[in-house]
């Protein structure tokens, strides 16, 4: 449904997008996962054809946006980062306007404006400025306008971004609600809101497409090394020399906690289970542990990794599967 390939995105000499490569399959709620910066709206701009790329194609449904943008704009509804609202016009004014430019037919409009301000719940306030809104309701103003029309694919860069809580909660589920008919594409740079919302997640990173793959397929890619927690009075450097010959671990990071202890966490070789024999050669070096449990690894560590570190661990880079991953496999 939508193919980005070999995307770049150049502002002066920075490299704000580095050669992505993905593809977004029709009925999935899809996450753009990156910390600020890692060139999530730049793609999301070039993707809906407001901005262009130095390089690459995006092919919505096998047309090129940088080619006919209009064309494939009408695919495409868009709630920017900073949704384009005149602020002076009422909400209904404002969607009337927007139904008028996306060709919306005159007989539908009324309708169909209707239903998406009860939809996004913004009918109480229709008649009000967009300028006496708080944060909350402009946003979503921005996802009604998105909305209009029903297109194949919403985009949505960083849609929760100022709302509260309990808003928060409103839009995910809208999000849900919207996913069942449309192809959701969202923006964040909260891992907890991608997890909770999307099918699928696109963790990038410095402008590089850095992992891309079910949340729980990418907590199992990492899950394998696991890790075992301690904590004991012993030093340090006596933590590491007991340690020294217990087969099947990988590494040993230590600290000292706010109560003068040792915490270590003691990293596992993948497939290996060390914690008996981790607290036998503390027993035999009578040093009592006074805590031994064991941690997996959470999506929030893959996240972290992925996203830290410069280098990217091979295993993630050539995980793109799309054919194993798509309901729609064999469509494309
Ligand atoms: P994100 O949405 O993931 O936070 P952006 O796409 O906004 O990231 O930005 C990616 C990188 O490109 C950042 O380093 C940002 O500073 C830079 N950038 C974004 N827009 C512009 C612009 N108009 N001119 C110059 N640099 C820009
Ligand atoms: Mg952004």
């Amino acid at each position: 449904m939508i193919e980005v390939r070999n995307l770049v995105k150049k502002y002066g000499t920075h490299l704000a997008v580095d050669h992505l490569d993905f593809k977004i399959e029709s009925g999935r709620i899809y996450g753009f996962l990156g910390p600020n910066g890692a060139g999530k709206s730049t793609t999301m701009n070039i993707m809906t054809g407001y901005l262009g790329a130095t390089e690459g194609e995006v092919l919505i449904d096998g047309q090129d946006i940088l080619k006919e943008p209009e064309e494939a704009k009408k695919h495409i509804g868009y709630l920017p980062e900073q949704p384009p609202l005149y602020v002076d016009m009422t909400v209904r004014e404002y969607l009337e306007f927007v139904a008028e430019l996306k060709g919306i037919a005159r007989a539908k409009r009324e309708e169909e404006i209707t239903e998406i301000e009860k939809m996004v719940k913004i009918w109480e306030v229709e008649n009000r400025l967009i300028k006496n809104l708080s944060k909350g309701y402009r946003q979503r103003v921005g996802l009604a306008q998105a909305i209009l029309g029903f297109p194949e694919i919403i985009i949505l860069d960083e849609p929760s971004v100022g709302l509260d809580p309990k808003q928060i909660i409103e839009i995910r589920d809208l999000i849900r609600k919207l996913a069942k008919k449309h192809t959701v594409i969202l923006s964040s740079h909260i891992l907890a809101e991608v997890r909770e919302v999307c099918d699928y997640i696109l963790i990038i990173s410095k402008g590089k497409l850095v992992a891309s793959d079910t949340p729980e397929n990418l907590e199992k890619m990492l899950g394998e090394n696991n890790a075992i927690e301690i904590e004991t009075g012993a030093s340090p450097s006596e933590v590491r020399l007991i340690l020294k010959n217990v087969p099947g671990i990988e590494a040993i990071q230590t600290q000292i906690n706010g109560e003068g202890m040792t915490w270590a966490k003691i990293t596992e070789k993948k497939g290996e289970d060390a914690r008996e024999r981790v607290f036998m050669a503390f027993a035999a070096a009578k040093t009592p542990l006074l805590t031994l449990k064991t941690t997996g690894t959470t999506l929030e560590d893959v996240f972290m990794e992925l996203t830290q570190s410069d280098t990217v661990p091979e295993a993630f880079i050539s995980k793109t599967k799309w054919e194993e991953v798509g309901r729609d496999a064999g469509d494309l």
